[in-house]
């Protein structure tokens, strides 16, 4: 789902980054700012240059309405002690990446709830502004941008308040479940099929409204409902996966003695050495008994191939991080969380600067297959 994403900036220790197919998202509205909601908005007419000058800064207003958003879900998520990755924005809107669950329905609750009310608070006070613009005789194009806003900051905290989950209110209304029943597993069960419901129902209403002749409008419904969809059906998963993993330690079901890579060998060494005949995309760099690092291909393919010969490994090795190293004892969910967000699918488990094994992908799958088969009867 995050293919080409860049980081623009951080903010509050969240780094906010961007899907690339939020570029299309933003020349979308921009378009149909300038072309269609601000001159049908606006009494008088002006020069098209104002109508893009307009669209655009909506589509910045837009922009920082997300994140502003986001941003309260992660300030919440973060003061309940949640890890929160990143705020990316994307086609249909932002997604603050949680690596962990919420604790407790009262934290999901919260968690879910800030954003919508964030939204909320966000549209009234441009409200006050618009209503100040208005007596104070502001020019026209302002305050109609800053309406544009109201309007949208109402409209993503209802839409984010249709208790289908993955949106806010499906997580608020698996909140209830989950506090109602004590069952997490079960709750996201019945939120997640609202969710899935709910996105068959846009996606029906998106065909309608194309064969009555609205094609960007039908398209767009279309869309959303295709993405929720899918997010609804992911979230499910996510939920049988956890409930298998779910308390069993990385350190259960780690390949112990991996083969590893001293810091002083050279690219071409490694490549002859370790890659062609191991066939993995990633070893750890041990010295004498500590861990230094780690070396995948990716570092390999940055380096130009001159010079392979005369780079040690130890010159351009990944220092370990959270982001390649996990600890004996943590969840195996964790783990999987870790290589699906980082789009790795080996890590190093470690005890302080030891090396203990490693916990590859494959090997978490096929313990998942195994105790979906043998342990999943309960309905
Ligand atoms: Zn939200």
């Amino acid at each position: 789902m995050f293919g080409n994403r860049i980081t623009l900036f951080k903010l509050f220790g969240f780094a906010v980054r961007v899907d690339m197919s939020w570029v299309v998202l933003a020349v979308l509205v921009t378009w149909s700012l300038a072309k269609g909601w601000f001159p049908y908005t606006l009494k008088e007419t002006y020069p098209d240059i104002f109508y893009w000058l307009m669209g655009a800064a909506g589509a910045i207003g837009l922009f920082a309405s997300i994140i502003f958003h986001e941003l309260s879900h992660s300030l919440i998520a973060k003061k309940y002690g949640l890890s929160i990755s990143g705020i990316t924005l994307f086609i249909f809107g932002g997604v603050a990446e949680m690596e962990d669950q919420p604790e407790s329905a009262k934290i999901e609750f919260l968690t879910a709830a800030a954003g919508p009310v964030s939204s909320l608070v966000l549209a009234l006070a441009l409200y006050v502004i618009n209503t100040i613009g208005a007596a104070g005789q502001w020019p026209a194009s302002i305050t109609a941008v800053i309406g544009y806003l109201v309007t949208l900051n109402v409209l993503l905290a209802l839409f984010n308040l249709v208790p289908a989950f993955p949106l806010d209110g499906g997580r608020i209304l698996r909140a209830a479940l989950w506090w109602w029943r004590d069952n997490l597993r079960w709750a996201t069960r019945i939120a997640a099929r609202i969710g899935s419901l709910f996105s068959l129902i846009l996606i029906l209403a998106g065909v309608l409204k194309v064969v009555r002749g609205d094609f960007i409008g039908g398209f767009w419904w279309i869309m959303i409902g295709m993405f929720m969809k899918r997010a609804a059906d992911m979230s499910y998963q996510q939920v049988i996966m956890t409930r298998a993993l779910q308390g069993e330690p990385v350190g259960r079901f780690m390949c112990l003695n991996p083969v590893t890579v001293p810091p002083h060998i050279t690219i071409r060494e490694l490549i002859e050495n370790y890659v062609y005949r191991y066939h993995y995309k990633m070893f750890p760099v041990v010295e004498g008994e500590r861990l230094a690092g780690c070396i995948s291909t990716r570092q390999v393919k940055e380096l130009p191939r001159e010079a392979w010969e005369s780079t040690p490994v130890s010159a351009v090795m990944e220092q370990c991080s959270a982001e390649n190293c996990i600890q004996q004892e943590a969840d195996a969910t964790k783990a999987l969380a870790r290589m699906s967000q980082r789009g790795v699918s080996r890590l190093m488990v470690v005890s302080g600067d030891r090396l203990l094994g490693m916990v590859t992908l494959k090997d978490l799958l096929q313990l998942l297959s195994l105790k979906i088969e043998l342990e999943d009867n309960e309905r």
